[in-house]
């Protein structure tokens, strides 16, 4: 495995010149987007879109972000196409509301650049998959050169982070990832089958929008916090490694970076760009609380029992139905007050209900007795 750059730019807001002169510097530092794009070829941008969400909301990848690496793409000729699978329906109805809300439409407007309307599905085989040997996978994939994971930073209730592996996820044609998630129930697997993914994608190069990430109930239900980086490389694993660093994670305490050094697929890297040590975020509040490896470790192995739940406060809840339809596990009904109850016994701890629910309503509590050993 090569040794690998990662590029690490301080960047304190999501003002356009600055985002710009630190995607272009980025790509510098790892030899140039030149050394692996060429004129012509069609790239996907793969962002994380998760749902409808204002870009100062940090749930999704900031349209600044997009905006600058399809404008580098577009200085040297090859053809940029923004796309994602969120949960839900994976249908121009559903997108066309995602991707104008979150600011990605704009984006297209005024730069020209293309938006993912193929709605098509493709599978594909992988002899080499630990987890899983054959994928559903959103169609347009066969129909690029090449593939820029752009994820976002933020705590992730299954995953503890999710970055540019994790966003990978989104390769997965929209309700395909419910049936998905009740495939691979146990959280070492479901890592594993990410890092299929990830090896049957084969992104060019990640980018990390780490200049506000989301901490606590993350994906979707945390607060912003700025950070004021971007990171990016050629290896996904090692730029999610910078991430976890800079957000006072360790390698093993996130799922995806511990399946990478269990099938010794993170490569050695050095940072390139601005010292890390002085953008480090040591109180980053990550989900219920989890600071150390063994902890997270363990939890992942408990029955299902003593496993964080989901729980829902039905505060802002308006009925929507979205956690009950994208269980995979069918553990939701909704009561008589039209407002959803899970069954705990049969929940699989996806956390699926928590990701999507537009309300952040839904928060994940650890077990009362392990909440205690904090
Ligand atoms: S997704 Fe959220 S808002 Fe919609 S029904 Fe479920 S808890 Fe309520
Ligand atoms: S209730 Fe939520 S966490 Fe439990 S299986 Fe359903 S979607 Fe997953």
């Amino acid at each position: 495995m090569r040794h690998e750059i990662v590029s690490v730019k301080r960047c304190s807001s999501y003002d356009r010149a600055a985002v710009q002169e630190a995607v272009d510097a980025g790509f510098a530092l790892c030899g140039g987007i030149e050394s692996f794009v060429k004129p012509g070829q069609r790239v996907l941008v793969k962002l994380n879109l998760l749902m409808k969400r204002k870009p100062e909301q940090a749930t999704t990848t900031h349209p600044e972000i997009a905006r600058a690496i399809v404008c580098a793409l577009q200085r040297i000729g090859a053809v940029p196409i923004l796309a994602d699978s969120p949960g839900g329906p994976y249908t121009k109805g559903m997108l066309d509301g995602i991707y104008e809300t979150c600011g990605i439409k704009e984006v297209s407007r005024e730069t020209g650049c293309l938006l993912n309307d193929d709605f098509s599905t493709s599978t594909r085989y992988l002899s080499s998959g630990v987890a899983a040997r054959q994928l559903d996978v959103i169609g347009i994939l066969d129909k690029v050169d090449a593939v820029i994971s752009v994820g976002k930073l933020k705590t992730h209730g299954l995953t503890t982070m999710t970055g540019c592996v994790k966003n990978l996820y989104g390769a997965i044609p929209g309700t395909t990832k419910v049936e998905y998630h009740a495939r691979y129930q146990d959280v070492g697997l479901f890592s594993d089958m990410l890092l299929d993914i990830c090896a049957c994608v084969r992104p060019c190069f990640s980018i990390l929008d780490a200049v506000v990430g989301m901490e606590g109930e993350g994906p979707s239900g945390g607060r912003a916090r700025k950070i004021g980086a971007i990171i990016g490389g050629h290896n996904p694993h090692a730029v999610d490694a910078a991430g976890a660093r800079l957000i006072g994670l360790e390698a093993r305490q996130v799922t995806t970076l511990e399946a990478a050094l269990r099938r010794n697929a993170l490569p050695s890297f050095d940072l390139a760009g601005d010292p890390i040590e002085e953008l480090i975020i040591r109180d980053f509040d990550i989900p219920m609380g989890l600071r150390r490896g063994s902890w997270v470790r363990m939890m992942n192995h408990l029955p299902q029992a003593f496993r964080p739940r989901p729980v829902f406060t039905h505060h802002r809840c308006d009925g929507c139905g979205v956690c009950r339809r994208s269980c995979p596990a069918k553990a939701i009904h909704m009561n008589e007050n039209n407002r959803p109850v899970v069954d705990i016994k049969a929940c699989i701890r996806c956390y699926c209900c928590q990701e999507l629910c537009p309300k952040t309503d839904i928060a994940v509590r650890r077990n009362p007795i392990f909440r205690l050993l904090k």
